[in-house]
């Protein structure tokens, strides 16, 4: 029987039909996936491809610190990125122009950046934080999926929004990564802002606030963060868990606290644990903490993951067949991100190629989301994370080169292990090629040290830490 060969459903043709802007979108929705939202929105907000020449990219970023972190940090994954969508792209560089973000946060400004149909739907709303509040308007409490997982901290936080520093205060709601805490903090404060206009709210990660006061105490400008925050009707602190062991952050926040606390303003706070199970939490502070409403989030029940993906996919815009998401909700239980992870990546591939991915293809592409190999926090996993973070090989991390871009990077590992494992200071030294352990010693307070005046490393090493725990169960 002759048969005609049956034309194959082909890629687009990249090279034609893919242009600039569709490229750089498709790359942005591929590296969302890879890194964590916080990288994402820091390194790659207002980033454009500006020309496609002989193969050789050149990428817009909105200034230098942008431009030295893709080049050191991310360069690989970008090239990586764009040479999947299109094997021929040779070579990527990165140019500062600051007009670039002006003109796109400008509302005035005329000549608006057209936007990709890619950008629309995956609409990397990241990007829209409100400058005041620190808010993303994709958080509301209309996008929030409640099931019994999560029911008393959407109850309390939306009690909260319609009174706020008069029901529960504070309120406390804890559960682990990627399970809500965010959205719902910050559904609070969108609703807040909405329904009182007047009324001043700050959302803020407790990393974010630590290095203000950081910044403070180093330009002796105390007193103006003070009334910064004294002056804020309704405050939104993130991720609590990481005022942990920061003596200095936690009497300035204590204080503030107080004085907030004694006007009647709302408080809001979120943690990965329990008050009780914050380490190095001053006992002042615990018991403030404990003295309003305490409510966690569990782990989302199959009906409600699937639901949560149906209202995704909706807000989206995009549909996909009920057996590539029931795999979904059935293989991801313990992280609503991961769920959305997988979504987008769906999502980007079905932009590209211009079809629906069946189930075949969602178990492909969704492979490495879905069956990770199992992660455990060790001294190697955090030496292998600072070596990737800092672009580096373990063995070289590992090894005794006295380079300066080793020999950091090694002393940032050798204080993670004894800050996130409690190492003696001899385990660590033998780890690093035998070592003495005096040299950990050095290692430690001398990263320690610096961390107290040194912001950018402090967000360095948060950064890392991120991405250990996010990678690890
Ligand atoms: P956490 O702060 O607990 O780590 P996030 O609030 O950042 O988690 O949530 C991770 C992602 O999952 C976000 O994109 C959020 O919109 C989504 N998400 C979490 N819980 C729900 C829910 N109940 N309904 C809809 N989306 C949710
Ligand atoms: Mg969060």
């Amino acid at each position: 029987m002759s048969q005609k060969p049956k034309p194959k459903p082909k890629p687009k043709d990249k090279d034609k039909e893919m242009n600039k802007e569709e490229l750089w979108q498709a790359v942005l929705a591929e590296i969302q996936f890879h890194i964590s939202r916080a990288n994402f929105t820091t390194w790659f907000a207002n980033t454009k491809i500006i020309s496609k020449e002989n193969n050789r990219i050149l990428i817009s970023v909105p200034n230098s610190f942008s431009k030295e972190w893709l080049e050191n940090k991310y360069n690989k994954l970008i090239l990586k990125t764009l040479y999947s969508l299109d094997n021929k792209i040779k070579e990527v560089k990165y140019e500062v122009r600051p007009s670039l973000s002006l003109l796109k946060s400008s509302e005035s400004s005329h000549k608006a950046i057209p936007k990709t149909d890619l950008e629309e739907q995956l609409n990397f709303q990241e990007f829209k934080i409100n400058k005041e509040t620190n808010l993303n308007p994709r958080y509301t409490f209309d996008n929030f999926v409640v099931g019994s997982f999560n029911e008393l901290a959407q109850a309390a936080a939306w009690a909260v929004s319609k009174k706020p520093g008069l029901v529960y205060n504070p309120l406390f709601i804890y559960g682990k990564v990627g399970l809500g805490k965010t959205h719902l903090l910050q559904a609070i404060g969108n609703k807040i802002i909405e329904k009182f206009s007047s009324k001043r709210v700050l959302y803020i990660p407790a990393e974010k606030f630590t290095s203000e006061v950081i910044t403070a105490i180093k330009n002796q400008s105390i007193e103006k963060l003070k009334t910064k925050f004294r002056k804020i009707d309704v405050l939104v602190l993130d991720d609590v868990q990481f005022l942990a062991g920061k003596e200095k952050t936690q009497e300035e926040f204590f204080h503030t606290f107080n004085a907030l606390y004694e006007k009647n303003k709302q408080i809001v706070l979120s943690s990965d644990r329990s008050p009780k199970a914050i380490p190095a939490l001053e006992e002042r502070l615990r018991s403030r903490f404990e003295g309003g409403m305490i409510a966690d989030i569990s782990f989302p029940d199959y009906e409600t993951r699937l639901a949560i993906l149906k209202t995704k996919l909706q807000e989206k815009k995009v549909n996909f067949s009920e057996e590539v998401l029931e795999y979904i909700a059935s293989n991801i239980q313990k992280n609503i991100r991961e769920m959305e992870g997988a979504l987008n990546n769906l999502i980007a591939h079905q932009k590209l190629y211009n079809k629906q991915p069946d189930i075949k293809t969602a178990r492909k592409l969704l492979k490495k989301l879905i069956s990770p190999p199992p992660k455990v926090v060790s001294p190697n996993t955090i030496i292998q994370i600072v070596a990737e973070f800092f672009d580096l090989k373990k063995e070289e991390i590992l090894t005794s080169s006295r380079k300066k871009e080793i020999v950091r990077p090694r002393q940032i590992a050798m204080y993670l292990l004894r800050e996130e494992l409690k190492s003696s200071f001899p385990f660590i030294g033998r780890k690093f090629n035998g070592k003495d352990h005096t040299t950990a010693i050095y290692a430690c307070e001398k990263i320690k040290k610096e961390i107290e005046n040194n912001e950018k490393l402090l967000e360095e090493i948060n950064l890392i830490r991120q991405r250990i725990y996010s990678q690890s169960c």
